[in-house]
């Protein structure tokens, strides 16, 4: 438990919050342009999303080789991925390996809380407070808190009252938990439950999964990486590189053929014998293939139906592969999951599934669930709930702008701002794939450079300018939020059967709003480097107070 005392205040160049990639490689490239920074982390170490999600089966859903940093050709040579889609473990080693390389370490202070951020007028600099008690200021601050790093844990009834373990696949505790053997229940099928189904199922006694609502789940092709491998990627590393920038979704696919870019041929116009042969031929994977289930209601209806077909084929109890199968939202409107033997795991003989829509939760008790229909008894709970995404680190920092107006309540309504990056008001402060970014909808690792290297340019731009502030102008903001909005309608992430959590949609009470910016990595990158070329179009710089503080 952390004891906070007061402490003096010290003052630094740029406060940065949150060690995970984006942390990681904003403090070595503050360094580079000689500032002093300081980066906050709440974990005791590095890694971020790969530090506190430990559960069994926790992996990437993108290829490794693609899942890694770019900016440094040696750190690239270097590092051998021993799976094409790496696990948690290797993740978290590959994090610690960068911060030991780049002796990131000494400037991180860890398991310490930012609580507040606060803009002194007077003074030009944001008073960032800690639950250590320290003091930090700062012209500049940078948000790396993550977009998915606010977990969320259930309301249900009694939670409190179970006398086994209750745990969160987004806590899950370092020293691990031992389930072998165990009667072990699973609340929750998005990624997490989904990707943690097949291996809990493995060593529990028994696994039941309680799930509200099916989920679309495709197939891994995981599979160890070879020398040969390896050394193919490594010899074209640069092409991977700016083949993934220029791309939609941050994936170059050139590897893998895992999701590659946006399919253009179109499942409407094929006969139904042609879209059974597609079905025959690539599974689950047909039903991602043609342009328009994206964005027609009718071929998202089709390939729904195709999608059960191969629920059906996989599950061998009939009622557990309805239960299975996703009906009343469009492929499209969530996350797609990525699963190694999520199906399979329900033909187990210590599987079962509670659906309950069918049987909802009356309360957790002393022994374990009670649903509308029955009592299961367990001896570990698993929480694989989600997250407060997007917003919900950032809402929990208590950040006052210009005039002591709070970010939180300046997003009441949704989140505002220019190009992911900075909102009016709230000068010299930047957000690391921020709502209004590609941010989550993208290779992460690739948007989180491409914004790092922004920021860094941009304070560079600063210095050489003699620029003490920046922020939107209110018309930028304004623009750039109605674009975000107008380039998101008519696809199947806001369909009005949609509840994502990009729409907020599993936090209750939070405004409906379709977060991330669905215009393309490419296209963004291109955006974000012609406002920076023309001087910041968009943003006030400098001595230009009044002109902000008439708006
Ligand atoms: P994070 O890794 O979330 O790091 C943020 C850090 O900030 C955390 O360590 C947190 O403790 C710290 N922090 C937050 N608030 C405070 C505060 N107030 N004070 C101090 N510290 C604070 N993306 C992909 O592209 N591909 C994937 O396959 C993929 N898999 C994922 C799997 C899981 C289980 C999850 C949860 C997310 C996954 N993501 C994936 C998204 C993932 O979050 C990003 O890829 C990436 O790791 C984000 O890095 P980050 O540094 O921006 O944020
Ligand atoms: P999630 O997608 O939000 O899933 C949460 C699950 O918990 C949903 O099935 C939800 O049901 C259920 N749930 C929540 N509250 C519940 C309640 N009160 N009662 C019953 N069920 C409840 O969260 P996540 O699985 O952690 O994934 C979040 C995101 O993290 C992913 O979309 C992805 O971006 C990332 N991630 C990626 C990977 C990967 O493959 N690399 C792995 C994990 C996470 P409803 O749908 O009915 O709300």
């Amino acid at each position: 438990m952390t004891v906070a005392v007061e402490k003096e205040r010290e003052t630094f160049d740029v406060v940065v919050v949150g060690a995970g990639a984006a942390g990681l490689y904003m403090l070595h490239k503050l360094r580079g342009l000689g500032m002093r920074a300081v980066v906050i982390e709440a974990g005791d170490n590095v890694g971020g999303t790969w530090y506190w999600n430990r559960y069994p089966g926790a992996r990437c859903d993108v290829t490794s080789v693609e899942y890694s940093f770019s900016f440094d050709k040696e750190l690239e040579q270097e590092w051998n991925w021993s799976e094409l889609m790496a696990s948690q473990p290797e993740i978290e080693r590959y994090m610690n390996h960068v911060a030991d390389r780049f002796d990131l370490r000494r400037d991180i202070r860890f398991e310490t809380r930012v609580t507040s951020a606060t803009w002194a007028e007077g003074s030009r600099r944001w008073l960032v407070t800690t639950d250590r008690g320290e003091n930090l200021v700062a012209p500049q601050v940078v948000m790396a808190t993550g977009c998915l790093s606010s977990p969320l844990k259930p309301d249900i009834d009694g939670m409190d009252a179970f006398n086994g373990t209750s745990i969160q696949t987004s806590l899950w505790p370092k020293e691990g938990i031992d389930l072998t053997g165990k009667r072990v229940a699973l609340i929750g099928t998005g990624s997490s439950g989904v990707q943690s189904t097949p291996e809990i199922a493995k060593i529990a006694g028994h696994l039941t999964v309680f799930q509200r609502t099916p989920t679309y789940t495709w197939p891994s092709m995981n599979r160890p990486l070879t020398e040969e491998d390896l050394a193919k990627v490594k010899a074209n590393y640069e092409t991977l590189r700016e083949t993934q920038r220029k791309s939609r979704v941050g994936i170059a696919g050139s590897f893998n053929g895992a999701l590659i870019e946006p399919p253009t041929a179109k499942l409407l116009p094929l006969s139904p014998e042609e879209r059974q042969e597609v079905l025959d031929k690539y599974g689950f994977g047909a039903t991602r293939m043609f342009a328009d289930i994206a964005t027609d209601m009718e071929a998202n209806i089709l390939a729904r139906e195709m999608y059960a077909q191969v629920v059906r084929k996989m599950v061998h109890d009939p009622e557990t592969a309805r239960k299975l199968t996703p009906i009343d939202y469009p492929i499209g409107c969530k996350r797609g999951v990525v699963d190694q033997d999520y199906f399979e795991s329900f033909n187990r003989e210590n599987v079962t599934l509670v659906d309950l829509r069918d049987e909802p939760f009356v309360a957790v008790n002393e022994t374990g669930i009670k649903t509308t229909k029955s009592q299961y008894d367990f001896d570990v709970i698993v929480y694989a709930t989600g997250f407060d995404a997007m917003t919900g680190a950032l809402n929990k920092i208590d950040i006052r702008g210009r005039g002591g107006e709070k970010l939180k309540e300046k997003w009441a309504d949704g989140p505002r701002n220019y190009l992911g990056l900075m909102a009016t008001g709230f000068p010299n402060l930047f957000t690391i794939t921020g709502p209004g970014s590609p941010s989550v909808l993208s290779n992460m690792l690739v948007s989180i450079e491409q914004h790092v290297d922004w920021i860094t340019d941009c304070l560079a731009f600063m210095r050489a300018d003699g620029d003490e502030t920046i922020e939107p102008s209110l018309e930028a903001e304004d623009r750039w939020v109605d674009h975000v909005n107008q380039v998101a309608e008519g696809t199947m992430y806001v369909a009005p059967s949609c509840n994502s959590w990009y729409l907020g949609a599993n936090v209750p009470g939070k405004v409906r709003q379709f977060m991330p910016y669905i215009g393309g990595v490419g296209a963004y990158r291109q955006k974000c480097d012609e406002v920076a070329a023309k001087g910041y179009e968009g943003f006030v710089l400098g001595k230009a107070r009044e002109a902000v503080g008439a708006r």
